[in-house]
């Protein structure tokens, strides 16, 4: 039995992405709120669903979760390799357990990205990671309705003449 059949068979809710499960009983929680303290994006009373897991690494949302008094909130990492899209340092991320190991800038304008730059260190070559962080920034542009320009080398190969990227070149 995975950990997710026995806690939801304890009536545990689950929140989940390809990197993290995130576990929840409302009966045992103590709403002593220390995952809002820990971060009020990820975790936010009154919204549905409350959990979004799209705000922070997994690791950082493991981290919180480690400080669960009640052990109402729990987890289980499924990838310890987290991408992130991070808007104020406009780039996304990679990260191996909270540690950087990679990303993709761009500059922005009002209706234009231009990504200048992807980069992952050389010890996570070959695992797929400046895709998955390419296509993190695309995925943003889509949501915000910008386009993308790629001047950076391997971003201008990955899109370059693709139908799936048409909608945002
Ligand atoms: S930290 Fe645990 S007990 Fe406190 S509000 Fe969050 S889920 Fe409930």
């Amino acid at each position: 039995m995975s950990k997710k059949d026995e806690l939801e068979a304890q009536g545990f809710k689950t929140y989940e992405n390809e990197d993290i499960q995130v576990f929840w009983n409302p009966k045992m929680c103590q709403h002593a709120a220390k995952c809002v303290i820990g971060n009020g994006k990820v975790f936010k009373v009154g919204r549905r669903p409350w959990v979004d897991l799209s705000q922070a690494p997994a690791t950082e949302i493991a981290d919180i979760i480690d400080r669960c008094p009640s052990k109402a909130l729990q987890y289980e990492l499924l990838n310890p390799i987290s991408i992130v899209f991070e808007e104020v340092l406009d780039r996304s991320a990679a990260y191996d357990r909270g540690k950087q190991i990679g990303e993709c800038e761009y500059s922005p304008s009002e209706k234009m990205w231009i990504i200048s730059h992807t980069g992952v260190d050389s010890a996570y070559e070959g695992k797929g990671i400046a895709r998955k962080l390419v296509l993190k920034v695309i995925e943003a542009a889509r949501a915000k309705g910008v386009k993308i320009l790629p001047v950076c080398s391997y971003a201008k190969k990955l899109m370059a003449g693709k139908e799936e990227f048409k909608d945002v070149l």
